[in-house]
């Protein structure tokens, strides 16, 4: 449960409306049906228990009205509002009548929530993205307490691969008031620091849960990446200039006799493009992987070559030295990028509210 205003409670009304999907729930309850659905899956499918859930594509879960009663008000209330108004004959013969509530969820929603808040049922080992955001939307929308929380780990393992979605579900249940009172607050970190490496507009996941995830909740990662940029280029360019143009720091630098213009003395004008076109880049990824993964094209080595029209560009250079010293470059550089990016915070508490 979050400790204060939650993403969650003011994204209800655009990721997820209880109220509206209650309704959904509540007037599929009037309609008479004596047909009989598909069993459900083990061990949904135990004709035992006392009532149905019956989902979108009719497909039966029998489950132990008093089990979910505990977990979840909500299924109290539908339990009870089932009780008055709807028992359904759970054989053709009409022997046995059950109370059955006729869900807006399908089949494969329904199977993998239940999973989490029924204890017969064994937790899938391996789950999607839209998986675990099933399962956390169903989890708010009937109100059970800790299955979030309990879900969230299994979002770590998605961290790399898809920062972005991560970074969604995460920031919906993060607090804006406690920076440290949910998981979603550490969790939406994280994601958004994984996202430095790329660049904006993020490329946006293509799952149904993404397109609705408010606007409100991914502004103050918007707003983190742009950060990060500029106190990057700031602290590049404002406070470690002298070492990156140092001659006799770099073998580049100290052997290049290439023409000098720019306003840094003595430096090559094509480095001072280099460090130009490095600055802008680091701007829009803002991590320190971004200078890492630097294809050939830029790495520090083939501009020295295509660039320096002087004698160090004729081999004269020792490459040994060059390599290792190109190697400390990327080191001293990644530094100087983590230092400014842990500077700032991902702040959810200045956020413009509309
Ligand atoms: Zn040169």
């Amino acid at each position: 449960m979050c400790i204060g205003t939650c993403w969650r409670q003011l994204a209800l009304h655009f990721y997820i409306d209880p109220t509206m999907d209650m309704l959904s729930e509540k007037s599929t309850l009037a309609t008479k049906s004596t047909q009989l659905g598909a069993d459900a899956p083990f061990p949904f499918n135990d004709h035992e228990m006392d009532a149905i859930l019956r989902s979108s594509d009719r497909t039966d879960f029998y489950v132990h009205t008093a089990m979910l009663s505990v977990a979840s008000p909500v299924f109290r209330d539908l339990f009870e509002l089932a009780q008055a108004q709807s028992l359904r004959p759970t054989s053709l013969t009409g022997s046995s009548m059950k109370r059955c509530v006729e869900m807006a969820e399908d089949r494969h929603s329904l199977d993998l929530f239940l999973r989490w808040c029924d204890t017969r049922g064994s937790i899938p080992l391996e789950m999607t993205i839209p998986d675990i955001a099933t399962v956390i939307r169903l989890a708010d929308k009937f109100q059970v307490e800790g299955i979030a929380s309990r879900i969230a780990p299994h979002l770590y393992q998605f961290i790399e691969s898809e920062p972005l979605s991560v970074y969604a579900i995460a920031a919906c249940h993060a607090s804006f008031t406690h920076d440290n009172a949910t998981w979603g607050n550490a969790l939406a970190r994280r994601a958004a620091k994984q996202l430095l490496m790329s660049p904006m507009p993020f490329q946006t996941p293509t799952y149904e849960f993404f397109k609705t995830v408010p606007a409100i909740v991914m502004e103050p990662l918007y707003q983190y990446h742009r950060a990060c940029g500029m106190s990057v280029r700031e602290n590049i360019q404002k406070h470690h200039i002298s070492w990156l143009s140092n001659r006799s720091t770099w073998p580049w630098l100290s052997q290049c006799t290439c023409t000098t213009q720019g306003r840094i003395p003595q430096v090559p004008d094509w480095w001072r493009a280099y460090l130009i076109r490095l600055c802008e880049l680091l701007e829009n990824q803002p991590s320190a992987t971004t200078i890492l993964a630097l294809n050939s094209d830029d790495d520090l080595m083939s501009v020295i070559t295509h660039s320096c029209h002087c004698t160090l560009g004729n081999g004269n250079i020792c490459s040994a030295k060059a390599l290792h010293d190109a190697e400390r470059f990327h080191a001293g550089l990644s530094k100087y990028i983590q230092e400014a990016v842990d500077k700032i915070v991902l702040d959810f508490s200045k956020r413009k509210m509309k």
